[in-house]
């Protein structure tokens, strides 16, 4: 992984979204000539639902261009088929990150790897929306087979039928799974889209740090409340540098043993499980005031 100095995990920040050239520039220079490494925007944006915003498209491939040349900032965008490969080729994007809804489908993961056999720069794949290991490691396996080696792993969360207070619950058995079947592969963890709010970064981040994570991608814009997608989740360029400072520099000493992992897993569930029950009693009080109500009008 040639954008990192050996030792240093991999920091990449920026906006969910590429919103205009003025607010990409905004960011940029606020993250330059700090320890962010790579500047990220989504150019197309894969929605869940149309007629949310769907991403400026190929005019963002300029405005990136400009951010690279006034800040030295290395950038990055997610790409979902071939042309999109092509495009931030041709705009001298340095890495590309497949990402989640793309990874849940062989057919596209291997048009996308086959688009890039022979180039060098870094991909990272996202882990599918669903729980799915073997899913992720054939996404890794697909781009091997094309004899694209500069790769690494985004961890993002999951999707989960059950109500919890992130977004994408982290379920860090797979990422430790992946890493079990690539020891080499870098491993880089995006709090953003597992926490869905900004107050829950940091704590993410500081476990994922102490299981030896190489990397972050964190969501940063310059007036994140007004962020055109992901708006909750993402913070502010001072924000992002005051959270890198500690977990770069106070990196909290969790000690790994076989069990952690687990530990982390079963203590998330049993949060999880007192958060349902708390809902559950609010619906039950809710549902005797109705019939209390009812009973006094009879
Ligand atoms: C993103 O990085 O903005 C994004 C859409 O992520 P994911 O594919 O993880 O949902
Ligand atoms: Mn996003």
């Amino acid at each position: 992984m040639s954008e990192t100095k050996k030792d240093k995990p991999l920091i990449i920040a920026g906006p969910c979204s590429a919103e205009t050239e003025e607010q990409l520039l905004t960011i940029a220079h606020s993250l330059k000539k700090t320890t962010v490494d790579v500047f990220r925007a989504g150019i197309w944006k894969p929605r869940t639902r149309p007629g949310n915003f769907e991403g400026v498209g190929e005019i963002g491939l300029k405005w990136l261009k400009r951010v690279k040349e006034e800040t030295g900032l290395k950038t990055a965008i997610e790409v979902a088929n071939p042309k999109h490969v092509e495009l931030a080729l041709k705009n001298d994007v340095d890495v590309l990150w497949v990402g989640a809804r793309t990874t849940a489908s062989p057919f596209t993961i291997q048009e996308i790897a086959n688009s890039c056999r022979g180039i060098d720069n870094l991909v990272l794949v996202k882990n599918s929306i669903n729980a799915d290991l073997p899913l992720w490691i054939g996404a890794i396996e697909r781009f091997y087979g094309q004899n694209h080696t500069n790769l690494g792993a985004i961890h993002r969360g999951f999707s989960s039928f059950e109500k919890t207070k992130y977004r994408n619950i982290p379920i860090w058995e797979i990422p430790i799974g992946l890493r079990q079947e690539f020891p080499d592969l870098p491993l880089i963890f995006d709090p953003s889209h597992i926490a869905g709010e900004r107050s829950l970064i940091y704590e993410l981040s500081k476990t994922a740090m102490a299981l030896n994570f190489n990397g972050l991608i964190i969501e940063t814009h310059n007036d994140p409340d007004s962020a055109w997608s992901d708006s909750k989740q993402q913070v502010t360029p001072e924000n992002l540098l005051s959270m890198l400072n500690d977990l770069l520099n106070k990196k909290e000493v969790l000690t790994l043993n076989p069990s952690t992992e687990k530990l982390l897993e079963l203590n998330f569930r049993l949060d999880t499980l007192k958060d349902q029950l708390g809902d559950v009693f609010i619906k039950k009080r809710k549902l005797i005031d109705q019939v209390e109500s009812k009973k006094i009008k009879k």
